[in-house]
């Protein structure tokens, strides 16, 4: 995975859509290969808890990224009564079936689920998510100069952030690499993602003193906070590079009655960031469409290993 970067009309602007487009792409080949190879077709199977309209969408767009691929996909729908053992039994039976190369529960559960008895329960050969505590472990103590190539599955966010800076010609080695906030699902793996390039890595979270001085020092920044706006442009180093991870919707007035009454924008104050850093990724268009590519590649490459086994 190391073709050079997509061109945009401004070559500052990180067009996530267009290398995830590639990726995709890329994919459907490999697909391809395999089931005339070996006759193994790719199956993800997405459990989906509940009725939350946002978890709804994601699962939709999973599920027609797969079929676009030619991976399989196996919704499993529970309503938001459903009992940890249901739940558990569900993913034990997917453990054993070999139509299935990996599985995926759509976060966040409700309440009264145990998540992280939930995610544990999964086979880690089959945690395309790469959450469960073995794969969790792996990426730790991986001594390979390049996690792209890794034998188990990594965080799709923080994975297709590193993609990204790559097919974007981004050289890490040296650079001094910021990343806002620490979660298990994004913050903490990019981070180690960072460091396995050879970056100078920081990380800021909720606590930390001066958070714009920490950032102002950073060659590449990746946000993944869940702030609106968060990250001025006077935080930033001119020519640095920004990786918007943060997703989130504020309130906006229509255009005309009737029209929408919200928009989508990063942690980045991105309209005022894009005229400082030398790139940036935009939200939407930036790494959300590389976290769906990657839960394909997570799923193919769990599928090229179980049959090569
Ligand atoms: P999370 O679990 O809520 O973690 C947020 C992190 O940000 C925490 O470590 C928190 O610090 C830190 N933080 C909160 N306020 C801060 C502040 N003012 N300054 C510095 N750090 C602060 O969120 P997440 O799951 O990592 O997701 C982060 C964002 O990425 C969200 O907007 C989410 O929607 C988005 N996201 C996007 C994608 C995608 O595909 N584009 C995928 C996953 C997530 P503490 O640890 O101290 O609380």
């Amino acid at each position: 995975m190391s073709a050079p970067a997509t061109s945009t009309t401004d070559d500052r602007i990180i067009d996530g859509k267009a290398i995830a487009t590639a990726i995709r792409n890329e994919i459907k080949e490999r697909v391809a290969t395999l089931k005339q190879d070996k006759d193994a077709v790719p199956g993800l199977a997405v459990i989906l808890v509940g009725s939350r309209r946002d978890s709804q969408t994601y699962v939709n767009m999973k599920t027609k990224a797969c079929a676009a691929a030619g991976i399989e996909s196996l919704g499993y729908t529970f309503e938001d009564t459903v009992t940890q053992e249901e739940l558990l039994e569900t993913i034990r039976k997917l453990n054993k079936d070999d139509k299935v190369h990996g599985i995926l529960v759509q976060l966040p559960l409700p309440s009264h689920l145990d998540q992280d008895a939930i995610l544990q329960e999964i086979d880690p050969a089959k945690d395309v998510d790469g959450l469960h505590p073995v794969n969790v472990a792996k990426l730790q103590l991986f001594a390979g100069a390049d996690a792209t190539q890794a034998p188990f599955s990594i965080p799709c966010t923080p994975l297709g952030c590193l993609i990204l800076l790559d097919r974007s010609g981004v050289d890490l080695r040296g650079k001094h690499c910021v990343v806002l906030g620490r979660s298990q699902l994004v913050g903490l793996p990019m981070a180690r993602l960072l460091l396995g390039r050879d970056a100078t890595v920081t990380i800021v979270h909720s606590k930390t003193q001066s958070p714009s001085e920490i950032v102002k020092q950073a060659d590449v920044v990746i946000a993944a906070v869940g702030k609106a706006l968060l990250v001025k442009a006077d935080w930033l180093k001119p020519g640095a590079v920004v990786i918007d991870v943060g997703i989130n919707s504020i309130d906006i007035v229509p255009e005309k009655p009737g029209g929408k009454t919200y928009k989508l924008v990063g942690d980045v104050d991105y309209e005022e960031a894009v005229k400082v850093c030398s790139k940036i990724t935009p939200v939407p268009g930036g790494v959300g469409p590389m976290t769906i590519a990657m839960l394909l590649n997570n799923t193919l490459t769990s599928c090229e290993r179980s049959v090569s086994t």
